[in-house]
């Protein structure tokens, strides 16, 4: 039997009984949901047919007993997990629940602004758009730990993803539902959101400057462990969404090229030697000189690329998502 993650999206299939979902991760942010919830219904309610979807990613603070009082007025709907998963996770988990025609995820601390929903939504229904990324133009963080290597961090991004992003991780972005149904963020990809997409095939990605605010309660969940992080995540996922289908064509290309290398040097001071030797002229034994070993490691090298790119490919072959395929429209 075929498991529904092995099943390609058709369109059909995608639920958007809503105008608008908002999904909020949050992990110990107690003191701001109350103020967080009242500013949104002050911009959404009477405008859209709404839902607020927050996912509790195992607060320990009582932030799910602050929920369970603000779910009363049932627009409302939250997921509590039972430990801290991380952001991505929550979005995951936020994105499957995700009943609107347009989703806006933000963060829960107040630092992104309800008022920017309106446009967002605009910017998705009417501009036609598949994402629209916040960008915090003047970001209200600390320059040193946050600001400058943000803008590092986002101009690798940039190159590595073909992305014209300038805040790839910001918070704060729309998305039309058949966008987050068809993407799957784990592990510590919530920072690649529009890379996913645009693997999916939605190119359509655009950005629009958005206010910030300082952090009014607690503190940053991320330290500065975020970068190297997201660098090495960056990495991965460049290379799975480049090779991930046909490692083969990497680990097999690099392992010939460096397997045929090494065995031509070493032939050739092999051949060289003989010859030498054959003639009676003067000739150094292959064993003595450095060449050959270097020579001897590019074939071994070589090898396990070879072997590692075959491995690989057997992987992908059993993988789940092997025929999974995003299915715009059917005749
Ligand atoms: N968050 C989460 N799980 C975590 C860490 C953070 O859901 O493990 C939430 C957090 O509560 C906030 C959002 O992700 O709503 C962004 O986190 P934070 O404000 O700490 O990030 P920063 O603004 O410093 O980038
Ligand atoms: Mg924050």
């Amino acid at each position: 039997m075929i498991s529904r993650s092995e099943m390609p999206i058709e369109p059909s299939e995608i639920s958007a009984g809503k105008d608008l979902s908002i999904v909020i991760s949050l992990f110990n942010e107690k003191e701001s949901l109350a103020e967080l919830v009242r500013w949104i219904r002050k911009v959404v309610s009477g405008k859209y047919d709404y839902e607020i979807i927050m996912i509790d990613d195992g607060s320990t603070d009582g932030s799910w007993e602050t929920i369970q009082q603000l779910s009363g007025e049932g627009d409302v709907r939250a997921i509590s997990f039972r430990r801290n998963y991380g952001k991505s996770a929550a979005l995951y988990c936020g994105f499957k629940a995700a009943e609107g025609r347009v989703v806006i995820t933000m963060d829960a601390d107040l630092q992104d602004s309800p008022e920017e929903i309106p446009e967002l939504y605009r910017m998705i229904t009417e501009d036609g758009h598949d994402i629209v990324s916040g960008w915090k133009q003047h970001r209200k963080d600390n320059r040193l730990t946050k600001n400058i290597p943000s803008k590092i961090f986002n101009g690798v991004a940039r190159w590595i993803t073909g992305i014209r992003l300038h805040d790839m991780n910001c918070g704060l972005k729309a998305y039309r539902n058949d966008v987050v149904k068809s993407i799957e963020v784990y592990g510590e990809m919530h920072r690649f959101i529009p890379y996913l997409a645009k693997n999916a095939g939605f190119t359509d990605i655009t950005e629009k400057p958005v206010h910030h605010q300082k952090r009014k309660y607690g503190k940053s969940k991320f330290g500065m462990s975020r970068f190297v992080n997201g660098f090495l995540d960056l990495l991965s996922i460049w290379f799975l969404c480049t090779f991930g289908k046909n490692p083969m064509h990497f680990f097999g290309l690099t392992g010939i090229l460096m397997f045929l290398t090494g065995g031509v040097i070493a032939l050739w001071l092999i051949i060289s030697k003989v010859i030498n030797q054959i003639n009676g002229m003067e000739f150094r034994p292959v064993t003595e000189q450095p060449l050959f070993y270097l020579a001897l490691v590019a074939v071994l090298l070589g090898s396990m690329l070879f072997l590692t790119g075959f491995t690989c490919e057997l992987i992908s072959r059993n993988s789940a998502g092997r025929n999974r395929y995003n299915i715009k429209g059917r005749i």
